[in-house]
């Protein structure tokens, strides 16, 4: 339970923060939280030989809307997600399911760049991320970019993320006013990572259901966006077939493996469970 030897970094700025990460190479990390990093050293599941820590870095903080987005810093704690009186009112997704990460302690030093890059399938945000196409600004020394989340993740801990990249912010769309959204999940204990989740966010309109994303926590190596459950719901009333229908495909959709949450065919059924009653409270909301 003791992590490998590491040098430690404290920037003062984004611009020291790049050049550090540039000069180190693949033996740099970040560390935001420290809530996923940290325990991976002790268990010695990472070792960097450089830590470049980012709790100085105060252009990475805050929310803000702009006409059309929600932006939000990657040092933004899960606290802070919680408490945006901007968010609730614009994107109450993201408040929602920062109240199922973890605890209290964990969420206020947990960010959401954090949250998003880590790259564990059991992270709660990259799912909600993908339901509401969100794109992940990145930055490095000499040039910056723009990635939509929904092809961000590539595997288990494996993500279009360079050793010398930084995570700046993320860009949530202006969601709709009167969408529906919810964010459902499973988990065996208060403040323990998903048996299997579900992110909705849609719009209806005369009683139509005329958007919809519908994406999955936990339940595969990646967080999945279940385009074809969405489309099942996509010009219905949303009514209990229709819903039905969703939730096979969802279950198809999804390839858990079996560990302490428990076995395969239990997940898969508990990822159904997950996108009905997530499907039905958005429905309920939406205005
Ligand atoms: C007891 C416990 C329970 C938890 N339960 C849950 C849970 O239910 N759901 C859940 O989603 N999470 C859970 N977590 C994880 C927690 O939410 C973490 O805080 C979060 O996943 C990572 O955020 P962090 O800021 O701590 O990142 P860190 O641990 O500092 O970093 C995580 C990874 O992301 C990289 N990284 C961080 N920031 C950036 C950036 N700006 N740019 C590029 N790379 C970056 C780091 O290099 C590292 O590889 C739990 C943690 C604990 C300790």
């Amino acid at each position: 339970m003791i992590p490998a030897p590491f040098a430690y970094h404290r920037p003062r700025s984004v611009d020291e923060a790049l050049g550090l990460l540039r000069q180190y190479g693949e033996g740099a990390r970040v560390v935001a939280g420290g809530h996923s990093l940290i325990p991976m050293m002790k268990l010695r599941l990472a070792q960097p030989e450089y830590l470049v820590d980012l709790q100085d870095l105060e252009e990475l903080r805050g929310i803000r809307s702009e006409p059309d987005a929600v932006m939000i810093g990657a040092m933004t704690t899960q606290h802070e997600l919680i408490n945006s009186a901007l968010l609730a009112a614009n994107c109450p997704i993201i408040g929602e399911t920062s109240l199922q990460i973890a605890d209290p302690q964990v969420r206020y030093c947990g960010t959401l760049g954090g949250n998003v890059a880590n790259g564990d399938p059991g992270n709660d945000m990259p799912a909600v991320m993908l339901a509401l196409g969100a794109k992940y600004r990145l930055k490095r020394q000499r040039d910056e970019r723009e990635i939509a989340a929904r092809d961000f993740y590539h595997g288990a801990f494996s993500r279009a993320l360079q050793p010398d990249e930084i995570l700046v912010s993320v860009r949530i769309p202006m969601p709709v006013a009167g969408h529906g959204y919810a964010y459902e999940k499973q988990k065996r204990k208060v403040g323990d990572y998903a048996t299997a989740a579900a992110a909705v966010v849609l719009t209806m309109s005369g009683g139509t259901c005329i958007s919809a994303a519908i994406a999955l926590t936990n339940v595969a190596d990646t967080p999945l966006l279940a385009g074809d459950a969405a489309d099942a719901v996509i010009g219905t009333a949303l009514d209990e077939a229709a819903i039905d229908e969703a939730v096979r495909r969802a279950r198809a959709a999804a390839n858990p493996s079996a560990d302490a949450h428990g076995p395969v065919e239990f997940r898969r059924h508990v990822a159904g469970v997950m996108v009905r009653r997530a499907l039905m409270r958005a429905k309920e909301r939406a205005l």
